[in-house]
């Protein structure tokens, strides 16, 4: 039942499947996926040679067969530093493929010059059981630490199977090799390995595709929860921050306040200089914004050319003088835009949430101090006069 070229021939299959799902994964420009599907190719190759081992010439049923494989295994690798957009130095990109002719020379040697089945054994199993540390290492090291850890995990274990049985395997040649010579005689050392390939090899590119999809998965909570123009919150991504802050268990000394933003004749900087130019505007606010506000506060686009601030501070004094210091910044940084650059300004309503109102009452607050400070002549921030503070 288990015997060596059936289970080549089930792993082989097991990359044609690998293949036809990464292959679905190729329209979402996903990097390192083309070098994993080319790995997969490469296995299938190899399976097969590996098959016919017993009536192919040595140097395509060892040596191409052997070389094919390495070179899978050094393609998963490279394609999860692709992945990870992990940038290597020249040297380092050329370690692997400089590992992978050493691997080339050994074979050749220990099959026409010392025939030595076993060192090449040794030799193969070395390798790949550095890859595949890499690998697992890689994945561990470079996991989006905000990602559900499951799927990264999955590859890491997979690919440390992989150096397990590898190290085991070359160990066992090197202290005391099993009687059997070729990969394709049916001994119980033989089938454990082809074992756990069948094993190991498909589980990685399961968890290849899974990782795919993480990131397909983060690019749409990531358009979900950012305003694309602006990389600010979304409106969506806003509200529900805010509703979080009110729902919070309040710091001590510590309230919840909100500033609603909004640029200055707006309008106007469109219809003179063109709405791409307005467009840079927005940009230009929300990314001088994002680089002085805290990490906890939330900082989002609720509509055209109206954001929303929400933090907590002890004071409203705190707040205002953060809303002032801003709208100096804003109107003391002209913005560059295709022809010249462009002075702007923005108003801003701040109101201190009492502790009980809905948000959407606390915004209807803030928005009609921006609304007194638009009336009161543009570019300068209402807070409330009689402050709960
Ligand atoms: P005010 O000082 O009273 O706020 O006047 P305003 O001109 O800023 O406000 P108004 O509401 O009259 O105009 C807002 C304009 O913002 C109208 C709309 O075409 C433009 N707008 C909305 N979203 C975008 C966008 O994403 N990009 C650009 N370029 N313009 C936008
Ligand atoms: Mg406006
Ligand atoms: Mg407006």
């Amino acid at each position: 039942m288990f015997s060596p070229v059936s289970i080549l021939v089930v792993t082989a299959l097991s990359s044609i499947l690998s293949i036809l799902v990464l292959i679905s994964l190729l329209s979402h420009a996903i990097a390192g996926v083309p070098r994993w599907l080319w790995a997969n190719v490469l296995a299938i190759v190899s399976l097969v040679l590996f098959a016919v081992q017993s009536v192919a010439p040595a140097w395509l049923g060892i040596v191409t067969a052997n070389q094919l494989l390495a070179a899978t295994s050094l393609l998963i690798y490279e394609g999860c530093n692709e992945f990870f957009d992990v940038r290597m130095r020249r040297a380092q990109r050329w370690t692997g493929w400089i590992m992978w002719l050493g691997v080339m020379a050994g074979i050749v040697y220990f099959t026409y010059v010392v025939p030595d089945a076993h060192a090449r054994v040794v030799i193969v199993s070395a390798f790949h059981a550095a890859c595949d540390l890499a690998i697992a290492g890689r994945v561990l090291l470079e996991r989006p630490k905000e990602r559900p850890r499951y799927n990264y995990l999955f590859v890491a274990g997979a690919a440390s199977l992989g150096t397990l049985g590898h190290t085991i395997r070359g160990a066992i040649y090197v202290v005391k090799p099993p009687a059997q010579e070729a990969l394709l005689q049916p001994g119980p050392m033989q089938i454990t390995f082809l074992a756990l390939g069948i094993l190991v090899l498909p589980s990685l590119c399961i968890g290849l595709v899974l990782m795919a999809h993480d990131r397909l998965a983060q690019r749409l909570e990531r358009l979900a929860r950012f305003d694309d123009l602006t990389g600010a919150l979304s409106r969506k991504a806003l509200l529900a921050a805010a509703a979080e802050r009110l729902a919070r268990v309040p710091q001590e000394g510590k309230r919840v306040y909100v500033a609603v933003i909004d640029v200055d004749h707006f309008k106007s900087v469109n219809d003179r200089y063109g709405h791409a130019a307005g467009d840079e505007v927005l940009r230009h606010f929300a990314s001088l914004v994002r680089s002085r506000v805290r990490e906890d506060d939330a900082f989002g686009r609720i509509g055209g050319e109206e954001f929303c601030l929400f933090c907590t501070a002890e004071r409203l004094e705190d707040v205002t003088a953060l809303v002032e210091r801003l709208r100096r910044d804003v109107e003391a940084t002209p913005c560059g835009v295709p022809g010249g650059v462009l002075h702007y300004t923005f108003s801003a309503g701040i109101a201190v949430w009492d502790g009980r109102e809905p948000l959407a009452s606390l915004m209807a607050r803030a928005d009609s101090l921006l609304y007194a400070a638009k009336i009161a002549g543009r570019n300068r921030v209402k807070a409330p006069a009689d402050a709960l503070i």
